[in-house]
């Protein structure tokens, strides 16, 4: 199929995005990297009237550390991601979680703004984000608003964004002393969106967590920031207290049945994660069999 006629502008700073959205209001769609955007609009699930084309701003690319924060532009792409030596230094699980999101040529493209406001429940970097604790910059004609990434995502395809605003920007606060990451989805093929996902990040003193973010993935109508995990933080982590806080998991999720599995399916496999990822950040192999 093809797409509806549709006007197109493409902007020519951030400054004259934010006029044509203002002026155009929710008849129009930013485009950034077009990798979720045109193939919604060729299938004829979205018709905007007009595309508001911010792929030529500069401003918005690039990634930078301010201070204990990592500033990610909303047009570095899923690629940048891969080879920047920040994010490997800085913000490991993001280069890890990227590595599953689709296909070099859609990673060659796409960009972390578009799949934050996007919102796929099934998409990888906002599990991260959640997980990170980022920060979302988003702004608008009413000026600038950093929203947290829990407060960010509304649902399936939903966000705090509104039609006349832009999404910047991502801050993430960079990774201290003892940090870890894991990154893990169950997908049916390479490439695929995730059946579950689990990215989290840990920081792990003399055997014990620390601090411990679970961002589960595909369980839901949006990033699940896992409440299950405080049962891990600041105990020693025995088989026993490991199930009590799968069972806790279980019950958080909400999981939807689709053709990829059914909901039993997808809770079963979050505990799984769950299971594999405390194991990994403890490096205790034997927690993981469960
Ligand atoms: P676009 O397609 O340009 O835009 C997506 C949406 O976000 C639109 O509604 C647009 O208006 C809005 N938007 C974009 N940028 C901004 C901004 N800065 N401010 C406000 N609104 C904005 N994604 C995954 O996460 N995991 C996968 O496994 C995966 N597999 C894929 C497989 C295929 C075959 C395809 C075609 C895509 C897949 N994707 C997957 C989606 C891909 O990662 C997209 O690149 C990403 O979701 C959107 O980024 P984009 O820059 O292309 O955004």
């Amino acid at each position: 199929m093809k797409a509806a006629a549709f006007a197109y502008a493409r902007a020519t700073s951030v400054v004259n995005a934010l006029e044509l959205l203002a002026m155009h209001g929710d008849k129009a769609k930013v485009l950034s990297g077009g990798q979720s955007l045109m193939p919604a609009m060729n299938l004829r699930l979205l018709s905007p009237d007009i595309l508001v084309d911010i792929g030529g701003l500069a401003e918005l690319r690039g990634i930078t550390v301010r201070g204990d924060v990592l500033v990610v532009g909303a047009l570095t792409r899923h690629v940048d991601l891969l080879r920047s030596p920040e994010i490997a230094l800085h913000a490991r699980l993001l280069r890890d979680a990227v590595a599953h999101v689709a296909h070099p040529a859609i990673r060659n493209r796409g960009t972390i703004g578009g799949s934050l406001a996007h919102a796929d429940p099934a998409s990888e970097l906002p599990a991260c984000v959640v997980a990170l604790d980022a920060t979302i910059v988003v702004r608008g004609s009413a000026g600038e608003r950093r929203i947290a990434a829990t407060e960010f995502f509304r649902g399936i395809y939903e966000t705090a964004l509104l039609p006349d605003e832009l999404l910047v920007a991502v801050e993430v606060p960079v990774a201290g002393q003892g940090s870890t990451f894991f990154f893990q989805e169950y997908a049916r093929r390479h490439g695929d969106y995730a059946v579950v996902g689990l990215a989290a990040r840990a920081v792990v003193a003399a055997g014990r967590f620390s601090a411990l973010r679970l961002g589960f993935f595909a369980v839901g109508d949006r990033p699940l920031l896992a409440v299950a995990a405080g049962k891990l933080i600041n105990a020693t982590v025995t088989p026993a207290l490991l199930a009590e806080a799968a069972t806790a998991l279980a019950d958080e999720l909400d999981p939807q049945e689709d053709q990829q599995a059914t909901a039993a399916m997808r809770r079963h496999l979050a505990m799984v994660l769950l299971r594999r990822c405390v194991a990994a950040l403890l490096a205790r192999p034997e927690l993981g069999m469960g």
